[in-house]
């Protein structure tokens, strides 16, 4: 059976299925801008698959992600896909020695911050290029503060989707130098970049799900 940990991982990436079957349409739409149009239907097959292994996974809350990183990124594709499924793999093996009840904020500060790196080494992106880059690096940065000020993982992780939200509005007024979307050059100013928008509303969800 699973520990408090593999329980609140679970919960996490369920509230975050939920909430990108609410936006499926709403972040198609943003995509289909400047790019593809499939980023709803990115988002929502990667972690529906990334509950189901989930589901199956166990019992510590690092066994939980790896295994849901692994599922997104089979099931997803796109680059999106790949960036989330490297991204919670990352997280769920950084915590890997933590106790069954969860890892410390610290160690949880340090594992972001390890998958923050994971994603920006994979995507070649830094923070700038208009991708979830812009919104991750606040989120891990915002996370790694509060968790330094003495914050709890849930009041740091609500404080860390607060500052991925407006990142994510913020890109709205970036121009695109990285994914599809750079190739239509400043097609998508004044749109946010859709994977940030995914991004900031899964570290709500989370976030949501985390403080019940
Ligand atoms: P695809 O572009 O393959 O159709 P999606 O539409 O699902 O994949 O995802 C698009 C999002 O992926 C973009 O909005 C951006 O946030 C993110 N993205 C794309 N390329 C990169 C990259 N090289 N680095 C970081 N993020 C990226
Ligand atoms: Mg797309
Ligand atoms: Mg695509």
């Amino acid at each position: 059976s699973l520990t408090a940990s593999g329980r609140a991982a679970r919960t996490g990436l369920a509230a975050v299925a939920r909430r990108m079957r609410e936006l499926e349409e709403h972040l198609g739409a943003l995509d289909a801008v400047a790019a593809d149009g499939d980023h709803g239907t990115t988002m929502t097959r990667g972690i529906d698959a990334a509950v189901d292994a989930a589901d199956r996974a166990g019992p510590d809350a690092s066994d939980v992600l790896a295994a849901a990183g692994m599922a997104f990124a089979d099931a997803a594709g796109g680059a999106s896909g790949a960036l989330w499924g490297a991204g919670l793999t990352t997280v769920g093996n950084a915590i890997r020695d933590a106790p069954g009840d969860g890892p410390e904020p610290a160690s949880l500060a340090a594992a972001l911050e390890a998958a923050e790196q994971a994603v920006i080494r994979l995507g070649q992106s830094q923070p700038g290029d208009k991708t979830l880059v812009d919104a991750l690096h606040p989120l891990v940065e915002t996370f790694r503060s509060a968790v330094a000020d003495g914050a709890g993982i849930a009041r740091a992780w609500e404080r860390a989707a607060s500052a991925a939200e407006l990142a994510a509005e913020a890109t709205a007024d970036m121009t695109a130098l990285r994914g599809r979307a750079a190739r239509l050059g400043d097609r998508s100013d004044g749109t946010p970049d859709p994977g940030a928008v995914s991004l900031a509303a899964a570290a709500r969800a989370a976030s949501a799900a985390l403080t019940g």
